[in-house]
Formats: structure tokens, C-alpha cells, sequence
């Protein structure tokens, strides 16, 4: 049996991420999918059959206490130890800023290759592909790895979930993770912080709607945020709103920030830098709307208006509060 694993990250709630189902069907289409999870303690029922419903065959469930006092290092000890016992055709990741380090690290642990921010995966004549999106979306990139597993990190919303017609109990394999497979402590503690909001999560949101420069203003930022409620989006920024300190780095689309791919997609006051863009054109739907009509927005939006955003939002909230 060809075997892909599919690591799969619980939240503080012992729940599965949302992005579980789209990286089991990721490993589906490369193997028979095997859910790779951690936690300190029992996996939950919840978690369970979650994962059972999202196609998972088996879930590799390890237990260890360095789950709440490191971050990264008892992940990656995991799928190596999963990766040792299953002799995997391809392990998936999600692309993470964790997920980006854990697959680094798990490259360099198993000697094998990596491929990161793809936007598809699939099976040919039993040998792993994975595709990345290049060059501001103009190229599709099929890369292919040689010696051992296709590690490969998928961008967040890259990959519909596909549920199976008919989903049966995960069989599950509990183990503890042997303290000598995670290296030593560097971290004496962690705190969990809860960020309270009604509003969907950035990475896994089908809207999105996002601010830059042009909205000039802290102050003035709440008008993306108004318009995110309208649309029931989540909400991004542009680096520049993030380093003028409009919102939190944990919103910044892009090269250095988060890599999405909604379905719609709504650019208030960005003008569309290369290193914007690469976190966001490949959402099904762009639409910008800009003071500037040469901005380089324009040319991947799907729908533009040359606009004031303080003028044309608040007409667009107002249409849609009437709906
Ligand atoms: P600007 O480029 O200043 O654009 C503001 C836009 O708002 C303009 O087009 C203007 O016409 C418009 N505007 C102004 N007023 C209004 C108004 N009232 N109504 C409507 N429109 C208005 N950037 C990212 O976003 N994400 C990244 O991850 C990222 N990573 C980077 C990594 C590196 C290594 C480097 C060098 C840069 C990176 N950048 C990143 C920065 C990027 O190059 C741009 O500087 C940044 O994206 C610009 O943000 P912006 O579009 O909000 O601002």
C-alpha cells in the first residue's frame, strides 16, 4: 500500500485546523492518506471522526508533554517517526509560517526533498508531483523529488477539500513520542493568547478583504473591517498597513506574511507590489478598487473601480446591508 501522510495540527480546543480536510485530500491524491497528529494527551472523539469524515484512512497519534512546551521540534520528530514506520510516498504539510519550518526541518532530518508553496498535487504513473505557481502566476511549475518522500507544503485554500461519499472510522494508532526523538528544551514556556473575533480565520477564509497605505490611518483601517463584516470576510493588509501599524503583522498577505487563495479577494488602497501579489493572485476573484488607474492591481483584478476607497466603500456597505 503507498502511503501519504497528511500532518494534521490541533487547535488549543484539541480541534482540528480547518485545513486538515484540504491536506487530506492533498495525500489522497498522492497515496492512501494517513493523518500524522500530536497532542499532549487522548486524541479527542471530535478530532476523531473529523478526520475520519475528511478521508483520513488511519490516524499516527502521538502523545507527548513537549506538545505544550515546544512548538515545532515534537511535529517534526513525529512525522520523521511516522515517516520511518509507513516508508511514505509523500508527506504533506500545510504552508504555515510552522508549516514552512517543520518541512525544512524534516527535509534536512530525512535527506529527502522539498517542494513548498504548491498549489496542486498529484499522482503521475506512481511518482508524486507537485505544482508551484511562479513568476506572478504567469507559470505553473511541476517539480518532482528523487531519493526517498515528496515533502511538499500546500498553500492555504490551494486545494478544495473533496469528501469521500462514503467515510468510515479512521483506525486510529496511539503512541508516545520517545523523548529522545525531540530535541532538548529551548523553550521554558508557552503561552496561549486568545484573539477573540467573530470574523473568519485569515488562512482558511473563502473572503478576504484587505487594506493598505491608502487607508492612511489606524482610525481610518476600520472601514476594511466594515466592509469584511458586510462580506462576512476575513482581513488582510498590505505590508506597508501592517509596518505603519493600521493592523497586526499576523493579517499581512504576501511574500513575508501569509499565501492565500479565497474566492474572493478585495483590495482596498494596495497598489499591488509583486511581493503583495504573491500571497494573494491566485484567489479565484480579485477586486480593487484604487485611486490610481495605472496601479499594478489592476492588472489581475477581475473587476476594478478607479475610486476613493472613503467614497466607494461606504456605498458598497450601504448595498449591502439593503440586501
Ligand atoms: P503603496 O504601494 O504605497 O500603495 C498604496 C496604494 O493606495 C496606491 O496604489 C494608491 O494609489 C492607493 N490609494 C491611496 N489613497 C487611496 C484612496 N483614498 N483610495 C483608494 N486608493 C488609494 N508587501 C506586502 O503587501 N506583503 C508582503 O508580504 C511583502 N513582503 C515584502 C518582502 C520584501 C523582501 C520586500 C522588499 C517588500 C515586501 N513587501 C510586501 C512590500 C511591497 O514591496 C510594497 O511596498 C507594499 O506591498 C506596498 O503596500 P501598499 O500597496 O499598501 O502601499
Amino acid at each position: 500500500m503507498t502511503i501519504a501522510l497528511a500532518l494534521v495540527v490541533l487547535t488549543a480546543e484539541h480541534r482540528v485546523e480547518t485545513s486538515a480536510a484540504s491536506l487530506i485530500t492533498a495525500a489522497a491524491r498522492l497515496g492512501t492518506p494517513v493523518a500524522v497528529v500530536v497532542s499532549p494527551g487522548p486524541l479527542s472523539d471530535t478530532a476523531t471522526v473529523a478526520l475520519g469524515d475528511a478521508g483520513a484512512t488511519q490516524i499516527l497519534h502521538f502523545t507527548t508533554h513537549d506538545a505544550m512546551t515546544q512548538l515545532i521540534t515534537p511535529l517534526v520528530a513525529a512525522l520523521a517517526t511516522a515517516a520511518s514506520t509507513t516508508d511514505p510516498i509523500a508527506i504533506v504539510i500545510e504552508h504555515t509560517i510552522d508549516g514552512r519550518e517543520i518541512a525544512g526541518r524534516l527535509s534536512v532530518r530525512l535527506g529527502v526533498g522539498l517542494v513548498t508553496d504548491a498549489v496542486d498535487v498529484r499522482d503521475i504513473e506512481g511518482q508524486p508531483v507537485a505544482t508551484t505557481s511562479v513568476l506572478g502566476g504567469s507559470y505553473l511549475v511541476d517539480s518532482v523529488t528523487e531519493n526517498g518522500p515528496l515533502i511538499v507544503t500546500i498553500r492555504p485554500g490551494a486545494i478544495e477539500p473533496v469528501t469521500p461519499a462514503f467515510s468510515t472510522a479512521a483506525e486510529v494508532s496511539s503512541q508516545p513520542l520517545p523523548p529522545s526523538a525531540v530535541p532538548g528544551a529551548v523553550i521554558e514556556s508557552v503561552t496561549a493568547t486568545r484573539v477573540t473575533s467573530n470574523r473568519p480565520e485569515l488562512r482558511a477564509a473563502t473572503r478576504v478583504v484587505s487594506g493598505g497605505r491608502g487607508l492612511q490611518s489606524l482610525e481610518k483601517f476600520v472601514l476594511v473591517e466594515q466592509l469584511a463584516d458586510a462580506l462576512g470576510a476575513a482581513v488582510g493588509a498590505s505590508r506597508a498597513a501592517v509596518d505603519a501599524g493600521y493592523v497586526l503583522q499576523a493579517s499581512q498577505v504576501g511574500q513575508t506574511g501569509v499565501t492565500i487563495s479565497p474566492q474572493l479577494y478585495v483590495a482596498l488602497g494596495i497598489s499591488g507590489a509583486i511581493q503583495h501579489r504573491a500571497g494573494m493572485q491566485t484567489a479565484s476573484t480579485i477586486v480593487a478598487i484604487n485611486t490610481d488607474a495605472n496601479a499594478p492591481i489592476f492588472d489581475i483584478a477581475d473587476f476594478g473601480i478607479v475610486g476613493d476607497v472613503f467614497t466607494v466603500v461606504p456605498q458598497l456597505i450601504k448595498q449591502l446591508e439593503m440586501r
